[in-house]
């Protein structure tokens, strides 16, 4: 099961999309069901249909604890009751090996508590089982004391069957799950599961208890007709997406994600258009794992267009369907090649055309720290007045992109590069008293595949043991500095988090890890910030070596910012989670990188 969001270094709360539209499309949307899902489902339901199979289900979690041993799926074929039913298969027995469905209801609204409820599963097996399925029932109380209201092993069968039960509620529930599992090989098929009251007309509690497929089905239905006149393509760094169907002239039915290739955990999809030109072209995208309510992306703005891959401004006209599993967009293009994104990407060849863009500045330059583990360049920038000796300044070390997806991180800390870069005596300034080192993309490997998370297991938990190429790259950089008396004055390294808010979270040592003064400086400079940036601005100050980081416990000297601290010596040091707002634009991040470096300015006392 995906997390709500992704792995920053603080825990996310769950993340609800607003669902940006304008009524004509919904309108138009809802006509397309009309006009389509009548005539396909009288004619082409039997025909057409009994390959179709989707993965995840609206309305059910997929639960896979034992990842690659099961797989969960609402199928059209054989079902017991209307389009759809839910599949489990298993291919392997050891270790509790398992796969299964979830309805989490939550609050004393969905499933009053106190009351005795009736359920009811309809399930069917394959003749061989090598374990068993079965249906459970847990409640659990506000101070998440569970118990188990029901364990039922369902008795095979190759008919469907119906199984039901009285299920009594606690008075102090507040949260119902019911789980159907299968252990073991074999599969199951489960339809029409209910619960509700015991009256003979008691509505069903359970969103989608018919395990009826998600309404993009609709397009999955559709006909296709190729017209040749534009192409999709991927055979760039950082694409992905998964397959392209052409419904009409000017129409797409898209599968956000590849299937057959390594993808991201995280929805990310990045594709690019030729022909496109002078054209209005419609999208219908298949989200599917994800959905409206669990995107587990970076930010609200989705999906984001470009003409030249650098400059990204947000597609407003769209909408999703009604139960969240497809997103339909429209945009007219105005030049061929195109770039469509789920979020602001951040590529290597943007980072090779921000190089070539400033070779002329006196104050830039450009070089590589050594080869990642596929062979790429791990590339850093050094700004700085270089009129002024190197041992009348200070150096700061900033870093990016950890964590693929997190590019908010790396469009603020670009926005600091722009700022350092620019003509305001500001800037002036910090060149004169500062070697600004930066490495904008810490992960090119899992970037160039599709934003992969982290192929090579999490970065930022992996410092100082020697594990990851990169990290010990960056490592042996800051070992240099320090050799030649050139010790890190702030080392901080860029994350990003899918907050629908502009809320930045600074995370730095306390003064039992450090000393009274490091604490005073560090929550200092984030006043200092607080003040110039748009939005809130949070601290939280670690002042144990084992701390809570995304909800488990971290040795904090494994992150970056720890290890620069205590291991390389960095005066100051900072895990920042810069936010992922769906109203912000790329400029916007941009200006708040520049308000940024503002403050370390005020900061350093001019
Ligand atoms: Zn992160």
């Amino acid at each position: 099961m995906l997390k709500a969001g992704r792995n920053c270094e603080i825990s996310l709360p769950l993340w609800h999309h607003p669902v940006s539209s304008t009524n004509v499309l919904v309108l138009g949307i809802r006509m397309h069901y009309f006009l389509v899902i009548i005539p396909l489902l009288a004619f082409n339901i039997d025909a057409t249909t009994a390959t179709l199979e989707f993965e995840g289900a609206p309305g059910w979690q997929v639960m896979l604890p034992t990842p690659g041993t099961h797989r969960a799926s609402i199928v059209m074929e054989g079902t017991r009751r209307g389009i759809g039913c839910g599949k489990i298969t298993g291919v392997c027995d050891e270790n509790n090996a398992r796969g299964g469905f979830l309805a989490d209801r939550r609050g004393g609204t969905a499933i009053p508590p106190g009351k005795t409820y009736r359920l009811t599963v309809a399930y069917r097996t394959s003749a061989e089982l090598s374990r068993h399925a079965s249906v459970n029932v847990q409640s659990y109380t506000r101070d998440r004391k569970s118990q188990s209201l029901l364990g039922q092993k369902l008795t095979p069968s190759q008919e469907w069957t119906v199984f039901s039960n009285l299920v009594q509620v606690p008075e102090d529930a507040e949260r119902i799950r019911i789980t159907l599992y299968l252990y073991g090989k074999g599969t199951v098929w489960f339809d029409d599961v209910f619960f509700g009251e015991t009256t003979d007309d008691a509505p069903n509690l359970l969103r989608n208890g018919g395990f009826e497929p998600p309404l993009c089905h609709v397009y999955d239905l559709a006909p296709e007709r190729p017209s040749g006149n534009i192409k999709l393509f991927t055979d760039f760094e950082n694409a992905a997406l998964g397959k392209v169907k052409q419904i009409g002239p000017d129409e797409f039915y898209l599968y956000a994600t590849p299937e057959k290739e390594p993808r991201s955990p995280f929805l990310w999809f990045h594709y690019g258009l030729a022909g496109g030109a002078g054209r209005e072209i419609t999208f219908h995208m298949n989200m599917a794992p994800f959905s409206a309510e669990q995107t587990s992306g970076n930010g609200n703005r989705i999906p984001v267009v470009s003409d030249d891959g650098d400059t990204w401004t947000g597609i407003d006209d769209k909408a999703w369907n009604e139960d969240g599993s497809c997103l339909t967009f429209k945009h007219r293009f105005t030049r061929s090649p195109a770039w469509v994104c789920s979020f602001f990407p951040f590529t290597p060849a943007h980072v090779t055309r921000f190089i070539a863009g400033r070779e002329e500045n006196p104050y830039f330059s450009a070089g590589t720290l050594g080869k990642t583990r596929e062979e790429r360049d791990l590339r850093y920038y050094t700004i700085t007045d270089p009129s002024i000796p190197e041992a009348d300044k200070r150096t700061f070390l900033f870093i990016a992109l950890q964590h693929d997806l997190e590019t908010t991180g790396a469009l603020v800390l670009e926005g600091i590069c722009r700022y350092l870069l620019s003509e305001d005596p500001g800037a002036a300034k910090l060149r004169q008293s500062f070697v600004t080192y930066v490495v904008p993309m810490m992960n090119p490997d899992g970037i160039a595949g599709g934003n992969l998370y982290c192929p090579v297991g999490n970065m930022n938990r992996q410092w100082g043991l020697g594990t990851v190429p990169e990290v010990e790259l960056v490592e042996r950089f800051a070992r240099d500095l320090a050799t030649r008396d050139r010790k890190i004055e702030i080392f901080m390294d860029f994350h990003g988090w899918c907050t629908p808010t502009r809320s930045t979270i600074f995370m730095t040592f306390g003064k039992e890890l450090t000393d009274e003064g490091a604490e005073k400086d560090s929550l200092r400079l984030s006043n200092t910030v607080r003040k110039r940036v748009k939005g809130k601005l949070n601290d939280t100050v670690w002042r144990q070596m084992d701390s809570y980081v995304t909800s488990s416990m971290t040795d904090l000297h494994r992150m970056a910012s720890g290890w620069m601290r205590f291991e390389a010596g960095a005066r100051l040091a900072f895990t920042i989670e810069i936010f992922g707002d769906g109203n912000c634009s790329q400029d916007d991040y941009y200006d708040w990188g520049r308000a940024f470096a503002e403050a370390i300015l005020e900061f350093y006392g001019s």
